[in-house]
């Protein structure tokens, strides 16, 4: 199938009535703040939700209008875009969003107008193309090592597909690299396809933060909103139990994200933070224009040495974001007041109405 004529969702956009616009997502990932900032921002919100998954909307009271779903794929069957499109609804893209909807469906057939650029998740999703951004940009990442005979020193072995880490495993010889293959797939974690498609990089020792960026393209800038850190199961747990003890379990650790702490970096390290994002931002916008739009996230680890790894990115808002829905001690030196990534994308919609010019932020 075709990719969606940009045109055809200029024509949706044209027929919206700007004054009266709703900020629509899926019920889940980083939803809540998109609503209250949307709402904040004085915009109609509107929920699409599976049965069963309303509760934090209706208690959090973020929802003006439920688009209920039998499951959350639905969002791009045809009545519920033209439910959208009758709502003049603007989608704030997420990581359920895209997991759901599907990037196959986001790129032919769902013509609903969403804020982003629907053409870069894509490069989030396929481990080549992000390596080529991120390798274009000039930006340090872990270093790839091609096969596994190649071993030497400790990699970290990824398989492809957002797992949440679910299979890593860390190796330090070809044949403990074997040994863990083999422990993986006793365990169903992997299968033997994953195995043809294992990326195995450099492990780099040092401590998590993942950077919420904002690209403004009215603005033509890049903003720092905040910083997570991963709390993952088993490694969080497992550093828990004593060095001995942990020998006896024999666990192997995996890296499965079950939610997020907010983090501050030391000061001297924000030019590299800032360095970062403009690198990424201005290589994108000339191999995805228009490039980043909106909300990004770029997962690092900080060495000893003091240096900012990138090993992952998001292209889209990254569910870490939920860790400052009332602002982060970054977003507040912009503004002076709380500010979360959902109300900073609202903010976005709004300015891009008052200076004519929504069609440039949308896709
Ligand atoms: P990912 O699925 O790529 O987000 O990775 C899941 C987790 O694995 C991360 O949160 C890190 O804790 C860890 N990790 C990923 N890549 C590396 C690496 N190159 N070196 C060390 N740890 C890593």
């Amino acid at each position: 199938m075709s990719k969606i004529d940009r045109q055809k969702i200029m024509d949706v956009l044209d027929g919206y009535d700007k004054e009266d616009i709703t900020i629509a997502t899926l019920g889940s990932h980083s939803s809540l703040h998109m609503f209250h900032g949307a709402k904040a921002e004085g915009f109609r919100t509107a929920v699409v939700c599976e049965k069963g998954r309303e509760i934090p909307y209706k208690r959090f009271n973020v929802a003006d209008e439920y688009i209920m779903v039998d499951k959350f794929s639905d969002i791009v069957n045809e009545e519920v875009q033209q439910e959208l499109i009758d709502m003049n609804s603007i989608v704030f893209p997420h990581g359920s969003f895209v997991a759901y909807a599907g990037l196959d469906n986001i790129e032919t057939i769902f013509n609903v107008p969403m804020f982003g650029n629907r053409d870069i998740l894509r490069w989030e999703a396929e481990r080549d193309l992000e390596r080529k951004l991120m390798t274009e940009s000039g930006i340090r990442i872990p270093k790839k090592i091609n096969k596994p005979s190649d071993i030497k020193g400790t990699v970290m072995v990824k398989f492809p597909g957002a797992r949440g880490g679910r299979g890593y495993f860390v190796a330090n010889s070809t044949e403990e690299y074997d040994e863990k293959i083999d422990a993986m797939m006793a365990r169903n974690w992997i299968e033997e396809e994953d195995i043809k498609a294992a990326h195995i990089e450099e492990y780099v020792l040092g401590c998590n933060y993942c950077i919420h960026y904002f690209f403004s393209s009215l603005k033509d800038e890049v903003e720092l909103m905040g910083i997570d850190s991963r709390y993952e199961s088993t490694i969080d747990g497992l550093v828990r139990v004593p060095a001995k003890d942990q020998l006896d379990i024999g666990a192997d650790p995996s890296y499965v994200i079950t939610g997020n702490h907010p983090v501050v970096m030391r000061e001297s390290l924000l030019p590299q933070v800032f360095d970062i994002g403009d690198k990424i931002t201005e290589t994108a916008k000339g191999l995805i224009p228009p490039g980043f739009n909106g909300p990004f996230c770029m997962q690092t680890l900080v060495n000893d040495d003091l240096e900012v790894v990138v090993f992952e990115m998001s292209a889209r808002s990254d569910g870490g974001t939920n860790t400052f829905m009332n602002g982060s001690s970054y977003s507040y030196l912009y503004y002076g007041e709380p500010l979360s990534m959902g109300r900073r994308m609202a903010m976005e919609i709004k300015n891009g109405i008052a200076e004519d010019r929504l069609e440039e932020i949308i896709t």
